[in-house]
């Protein structure tokens, strides 16, 4: 992210922007859900998130939270309670420069049900791999959770979470809330699907034939 002197106050400002911009994209309402962004800047390595229990459209800069990658959180506000799936997608993931969680419904209703989204549409090939998968369900906040999710991240921009809600990942935040909404429509389309019958899966050579397209296909590689 950018260097300048104002960044870290642009990037407080965006993942504002990102956590509004999710509740008006309809896959997020009210307190639930949070947003971050990394950041490194004068020694400091971690992320700005949302914090908890704050309405997005009473934020404000100086509300975002700068939790370090060892956990150390510095703000006048306590983070957001899932900031440790936060660190350690970060920790894990390069890739990652900005981490979105909600409760999108059609997610969150496959995910109550403890499925992920297999291959019925080629498009699932958007979050990196053949399906995106379902973590299983473990207590908000955890440790437990954040172990979840990161294992079912592997390999993967996005991953459902049991009984709970998705997590979407990119280079940027517009990227990874993109992302996050595209992933809600294709749980819609399956969700919808169930309604009449048996969807049916396109064979894994096929979803590699698709993964190896979006690779040279402009930002789907990022
Ligand atoms: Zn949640």
């Amino acid at each position: 992210m950018s260097a300048a002197p104002d960044g870290e106050r642009l990037l407080r400002e965006r993942v504002i922007a990102t956590a509004l911009g999710m509740n008006a994209a309809g896959i997020n309402r009210g307190k639930a859900g949070n947003v971050s962004a990394r950041w490194r800047a004068g020694g400091f390595d971690g992320f700005l998130i949302t914090p908890t229990g704050v309405e997005y459209d009473r934020l404000a800069a100086e509300d975002i939270v700068a939790v370090g990658l060892d956990g150390v959180a510095a703000g006048r506000m306590a983070p957001s309670s899932e900031w440790r799936f936060h660190r350690d997608i970060y920790r894990a993931r390069p890739d990652a420069h900005a981490v979105v969680h909600s409760h999108a419904p059609f997610c969150t209703s496959l995910a109550c049900l403890g499925r992920g989204i297999p291959s019925f549409h080629y498009m699932v090939a958007i979050a990196g791999g053949r399906d995106i998968r379902c973590a299983p369900y473990a207590t908000f906040g955890t440790q437990e959770l954040a172990d979840a999710a990161t294992a079912a991240l592997d390999g993967r921009r996005a991953c459902l979470l049991a009984n709970h809600g998705m997590i979407a990942l990119g280079a940027d935040l517009d990227l990874a809330r993109q992302l996050a909404i595209e992933v809600e429509t294709l749980a819609e389309t399956y969700w919808r699907a169930l309604q009449v019958g048996d969807p049916v899966l396109l064979p894994d050579d096929e979803m590699d034939r698709v993964l190896a397209k979006f690779a040279t296909y402009g930002q789907r590689s990022r």
